[in-house]
């Protein structure tokens, strides 16, 4: 389906999904508990319960589009301040938001920042217990390379989850939700940084991204097994889950 928006070529795709994240870095984190109605707090709660890290020092999660820190401050948390979480965003914005949250809340000893693109992460493979992302997929131009650098860093054994919005499965939120995300989102986009552009930009890319049987397709196409996925929200958004084994 077309809104009437622009197409957009990969190579000015992560142009604008920079100046986006660039320009709203600092209102971040009140952009998304508007924007989501708080809804993402629950989502991102359930997304660290389901991965469920291990108390142990040697547990270590990398959070790719990771931006200002929150999943990585849950997983942190949630394993009782012993796992270690590695950050990764494209954007040094975003990133120095995370890292300032990280201090205040003296979690600093467990993160590390790294300013890098998901299609190129700098890691060995077997890296990591846990690759992580969180509505950071579907900004990655090429989704497909994303996916099979996440395989090649997970250790075998390692867990991937991924975060995004999805397909709404229910029929009267289909339509709140268009209301919502085609109107109210880029609206508040304005208001809060002045430009509605990027706004609908981003939203259009949800529109754009596969449902959940499709992407689930591409995860095992990467060589993932046991792939499967749960609904948060009617479909609004989707946690996908993948095993290296
Ligand atoms: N995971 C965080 C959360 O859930 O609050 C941030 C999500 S934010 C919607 C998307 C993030 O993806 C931004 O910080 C953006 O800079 C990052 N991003 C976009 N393209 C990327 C890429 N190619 N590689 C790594 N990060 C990217």
């Amino acid at each position: 389906t077309s809104y009437g928006f622009r197409e957009v070529g990969e190579g000015e795709k992560q142009g604008l999904v920079n100046e986006v994240f660039h320009k709203v870095a600092k209102r971040y984190d009140i952009m998304n508990d508007v924007m989501s109605a708080g809804l993402h707090r629950l989502w991102k709660d359930a997304m660290v319960a389901s991965l469920n890290p291990r108390k142990d020092p040697s547990y270590k999660v990398l959070d790719v589009a990771g931006g200002t820190g929150d999943i990585a401050f849950r997983i942190v948390e949630a394993s009782g301040r012993q796992a270690h979480a590695t950050v990764l965003d494209i954007n040094g914005s975003m990133l120095g938001v995370g890292a300032e949250r990280a201090a205040k809340r003296k979690l600093s000893d467990n993160l590390t920042f790294v300013e890098a693109n998901a299609e190129e992460l700098p890691f060995e493979a077997g890296s990591f217990d846990a690759y992580t992302i969180a509505f950071g997929i579907r900004n990655v131009p090429r989704i497909d390379v994303a996916l099979t650098e996440a395989y090649r860093v997970l250790k075998r054994g390692g867990r991937l989850l991924v975060l995004e919005f999805s397909e709404v499965e229910m029929p009267l939120l289909d339509r709140i939700y268009d209301e919502w995300s085609f109107k109210a989102i880029p609206q508040f986009g304005k208001m809060i940084t002045g430009d509605a552009e990027p706004y609908q930009y981003l939203v259009e890319s949800i529109r754009k991204f596969p449902n959940q049987e499709d992407f689930a397709k591409m995860i095992r196409s990467a060589g993932f097994s046991r792939v499967s996925y749960t609904n948060y929200t009617g479909g609004i958004a989707a946690l996908h889950s993948g095993w290296k084994l």
